[in-house]
């Protein structure tokens, strides 16, 4: 290998997977073609998942963890992140675990079932100095970072509305994101989320108050705290309001909408894999599909190395912010009330 080499090697950011599940793989997969960021490391508790792994992409046998082993990763050099891609109620204690290691940490949405968990989380990775991250890969997403900047511009004036319709129906009712324990809730946690999100970076403030109704259609297979059908609605500073939709059943429900006193801009799908479309009062958006998990991983390199700022935040105050409004939403349904949040 040459000097040359090793000191472009140096600007890369080498990662291990933890959990090698539908979405870790995705991930293994974007990264690919990733050119600041590499996948170098698994953290399993499947070995045949993990010999799998090593094949396909090359991962020596010192850089394999399982869940019981994975502190020593703290003496692995090679290591700079670990991105955690484990069931929502899983995170906090795989992050932190991580961080006491001493890596920077990408975990997945929802960072944590609540945001005490959250600030634990945010806690332990200022302690141990190491960067928390948060895989909002919308946030990198050409046509959604277009809109964004059409909207600090002013071109779409005063802000007055947004709409979030975020949902799926859910298939295998045996599945983890249907096990209170595991999820931390149903659709709200995994898919609604977006909707939450979507509405903060959409209108560009942070929501004052939220309310919320919850249905329920089938009791057997969204068993208690489980919920399968939430409406909420917010209102932010400036007086704009947001009504979303978040749904375990229902399918193409994947809608944002926002709408302001000069002009409009409407993403659909808005959040899915892709290709995200979308048009504006100006006419169609143009902006090309990149695989959104490549962006997110390289974009995050720069955050982690180089200390670049995203144009929307990625790290755990950002999620932070999302799990104090999915506490308030879950608060709404169940008293009915409208409840205040801190701007
Ligand atoms: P999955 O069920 O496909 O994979 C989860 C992985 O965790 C599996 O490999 C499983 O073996 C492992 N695991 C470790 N300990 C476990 C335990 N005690 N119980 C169950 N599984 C355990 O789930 P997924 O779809 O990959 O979701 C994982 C995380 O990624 C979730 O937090 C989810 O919200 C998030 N996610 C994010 C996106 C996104 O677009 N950002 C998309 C899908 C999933």
């Amino acid at each position: 290998m040459s000097s040359n080499f090793s000191l472009f090697d140096e600007r890369i950011l080498k990662v291990a997977i933890m959990g090698l599940g539908g979405y870790g793989t995705r991930v293994a997969e974007a990264m690919q073609s990733c050119k600041r960021a590499k996948l170098v490391g698994v953290i399993s508790g499947t070995p045949s998942k993990v010999e799998n792994w090593q094949g396909k992409y090359n991962i020596p046998d010192k850089n394999c963890y399982n869940y019981e082993n994975f502190d020593n990763i703290k003496d692995n050099a090679d290591i700079d992140a670990v991105y955690v891609i484990t069931p929502n109620a899983l995170h906090h204690d795989h992050v932190i675990r991580a961080a006491k290691a001493g890596k920077h940490v990408i975990c997945e949405k929802p960072m944590a079932l609540n945001a005490k968990e959250g600030q634990e989380m945010i806690n332990a990775c200022q302690q141990a100095n190491v960067k928390l991250l948060v895989g909002y890969r919308m946030h990198f997403e050409p046509k959604t970072l277009e809109i964004v900047r059409m909207r600090k511009e002013g071109e779409f004036g005063n802000i007055l509305f947004f709409q979030g319709l975020s949902g799926f129906k859910i298939g295998d009712p045996n599945q983890w994101r249907l096990n209170k324990e595991l999820a931390g809730g149903g659709s709200l946690m995994d898919i609604g989320i977006y909707a939450i999100n979507g509405a903060r970076y959409m209108v560009g403030e942070e929501p004052i108050w939220v309310t919320a109704q919850e249905t329920k259609t089938d009791k057997q297979k969204f068993k208690e705290g489980v919920d399968e059908t939430i409406q909420f609605q917010m209102g932010f500073p400036s007086g704009a309001v947001a009504s979303c939709l978040s749904t375990y059943n229902m399918n193409n429900l994947d809608r944002f909408f926002l709408n302001g006193d000069k002009g409009f801009a409407e993403l659909q799908p808005s959040t899915g894999y892709g290709p995200i479309e979308g048009k504006t009062h100006l006419g169609q958006l143009t902006q090309a599909h990149k695989t959104h998990q490549t962006i997110q991983m390289d974009e995050m390199a720069g955050i982690i190395l180089e200390g670049n700022k995203p144009i929307v935040p990625v790290d755990g105050m950002e999620a932070l912010k999302d799990l104090r409004i999915i506490e308030a939403i879950y608060e709404a349904c169940r008293n009915g009330r409208k409840i205040p949040l801190q701007a």
